[in-house]
């Protein structure tokens, strides 16, 4: 569901060929990749392209009226591309002024030339751990820790760039909200550990469709599916079958247990020229709260005229 994984980038921009040298000598070891550029601006271009993890830069750049290493720190923090790399400062001039403009930029770290093989190498790595650390960081702000879906927040965000996307593209964008049938009486019924081994069991069956489906727990024992590219009359063969599979379900060491969800269902289209995620997200619910007052255990789409049972 994340990004995935590769080697880590480290970037290196200095002016001088013999630095390059040195540091594809004495990075050799580590199980990054090293990318070199002798100048600001194809530093700059390179940093956009490759997004590197860490960013070794010298402060004594620009002999040729180019920019100096505060100067493309200053901007490689400020790109959304790159700000997140993590920067050390090559300096010959290890002075303290130097070390703390460099810092308050936003540099993680600074070594000094010439530089010590072993340190340098221990700076790095500790360069490329702070920037795992952070990734994890960013994606567990992301996803839902007991489903392991995409959480609320990344839902409203990532469901306000599809219904952009549809709009600048002219493709149809589709959400599917689910709400678990009388999930209080599992609760009460079973045991709360067993209302999260559903919550788990239905976003694992939510999560078996297409790569480019956004599944994501929307609160409590509510869900919701973007589909983009998706036309509502697919969608609904999309939640008939995922209904399906959670009617069918059988749950081990408790055969009196059936699991059922409601659906409701809206595309953009059917939600005229002015709609935004806030009107697509109230039309699925409307649809939703339809499906539930029909008698729960199915599919109702907003489109639909009349009242339509699926199942
Ligand atoms: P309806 O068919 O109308 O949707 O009825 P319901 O009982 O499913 O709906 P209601 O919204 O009344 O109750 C939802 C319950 O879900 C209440 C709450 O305690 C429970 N719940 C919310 N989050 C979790 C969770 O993470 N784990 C468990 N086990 N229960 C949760
Ligand atoms: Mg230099
Ligand atoms: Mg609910
Ligand atoms: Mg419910």
């Amino acid at each position: 569901m994340g990004e995935p994984t590769r080697r880590p980038r480290i970037l290196a921009i200095d002016d001088c060929p013999l630095v390059h040298g040195l540091l594809k000598h004495h990075l050799r070891h580590e199980s990054a990749e090293i990318h070199i550029a002798g100048g600001a601006s194809e530093g700059l271009a390179m940093a956009k392209s490759i997004r590197p993890d860490v960013v070794l830069l010298d402060i004594e750049l620009g002999e040729s009226g180019d920019l100096d290493g505060f100067e493309i720190l200053a901007r490689l923090k400020a790109d959304e591309a790159t700000s997140e790399a993590a920067v050390i400062f090559l300096s010959a001039s290890a002075s303290t002024e130097a070390r703390v403009r460099g810092l308050d930029l936003g540099a993680i770290d600074f070594v000094a030339k010439p530089f010590e093989a072993a340190e340098l190498r221990a700076r790095v790595r500790s360069a490329l751990r702070i920037r795992q650390l952070v990734r994890m960081l960013a994606q567990k702000a992301r996803i839902d820790g007991l489903s392991g879906l995409w959480n609320r927040a990344y839902f409203d965000r990532r469901l306000d760039d599809e219904v952009s996307e549809s709009r600048r593209y002219g493709r149809p964008v589709t959400l599917v909200l689910a709400d678990i049938d009388h999930f209080k009486r599992i609760n009460d019924g079973f045991g709360h550990p067993v209302g999260d081994a559903v919550i788990e069991r239905f976003a694992s069956i939510l999560s078996t469709g297409r790569a480019s489906d956004v599944p994501c727990r929307y609160g409590g024992e509510e869900f919701a599916l973007i589909l983009p590219g998706v036309s509502a009359a697919s969608a609904i063969e999309v939640a008939e079958r995922i209904r399906r599979r959670l009617s069918e379900e059988r749950w081990s060491g408790h055969d009196r247990l059936q699991v059922t969800a409601s659906f409701g269902i809206a595309d953009l289209d059917a939600c005229g020229v002015d709609a935004t995620a806030a009107t697509l997200v109230e039309a699925a619910d409307e649809a939703l709260y339809r499906a539930k007052s029909a008698g729960r255990d199915r599919v109702y789409a907003v489109a639909d005229p009349v009242s339509r049972r699926t199942a």
